[in-house]
């Protein structure tokens, strides 16, 4: 599940393949970018900014670019050895090849693939909060972000990248199993929003450089979380069945037990 912690990952494969290499093709497969030629172009560095992926690029004529990529819940970045067979995806998922002397980048059902100036790349990643990741990691910013959204529940906060950048829905519904709240709890009833924000920040920071998801120290199959994907279930510390519901536009888990509602659903106030 590429969540900000898969996108770390991904940005640190591309830059170790290609930064400083000067491109020897490019093959895009989408309709915006089918003209654009990257020959000769050199990759500067990768990186992410919450899910999304910035390939830095200097042109012929030695102006910055940036390559925009999202990988939402199914895209993928993989880099071969020249001549390796790309065995990944299917290659009908294929949306960019990038060629170098000593690697080959291949994008996968990328999203919101996009060519913008480098001093522009604000407009494409401006409007996302604080990044978990990032070396600016602000999570009194991130704090600042949720606390003025007062009505909106946790579990939707969590996920909306304008508040804190880089929570998927695996580590929304294990951070608030952790802390004990139920996702349908107002922003303004949760006891210690930087403390979840904390806990946030150092679950996805665990799992840099490994691309195993895992909230509960274990990397076995079956065992790496506590709650997400987890429906009916017992949970791992009460026993209790977890369960499983929409939540806005995502599904969410819980456990009813160790996750009381503080607040009952739809009471408005
Ligand atoms: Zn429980």
């Amino acid at each position: 599940m590429p969540e900000g912690d898969t996108v770390w990952n991904t940005a640190r494969v591309l830059h170790r393949a290609l930064a400083g290499a000067r491109l020897t093709g490019s093959d895009f497969r989408v309709p915006q970018l089918a003209t654009t030629d990257l020959t000769g172009w050199t990759v500067r560095e990768s990186a992410s900014r919450g899910k999304h992926l910035l390939l830095r690029l200097a042109a012929l004529d030695g102006t910055h670019w940036t390559l925009h990529s999202h990988l939402r819940m199914e895209g993928a970045w993989r880099a071969y050895a020249p001549g390796e067979r790309w065995t990944a995806r299917p290659a009908h998922l294929i949306r960019v090849v990038l060629r170098s002397p000593g690697a080959v980048a291949v994008g996968y059902h990328l999203h919101e693939l996009a060519l913008a100036p480098t001093a522009e790349e604000e407009s494409l990643v401006g409007q996302l909060g604080p990044d978990l990741l990032g070396a600016d990691w602000d999570p009194a910013e991130a704090v600042r972000r949720l606390a003025a959204h007062p009505d909106a529940t946790i579990g939707e906060a969590l996920l909306d990248q304008r508040n804190l950048a880089g929570i998927g829905n695996l580590y929304k519904c294990e951070v608030l199993f952790l802390r004990g709240i139920s996702p349908w709890t107002p922003v303004r009833a949760v006891p210690d929003l930087a403390g979840t924000v904390t806990l946030a920040q150092r679950l996805l920071a665990a799992n840099r450089g490994r691309w195993t998801q895992s909230t509960t120290g274990s990397l076995h199959r079956g065992q790496t979380s506590y709650v997400y994907g987890r429906r009916a279930q017992p949970c791992r510390r009460c026993g209790t069945a977890i369960r499983k519901e929409e939540l806005g536009d995502r599904v969410t888990y819980w456990c009813p037990v160790c996750q009381p509602e503080r607040t009952p659903r739809g009471d408005g106030g």
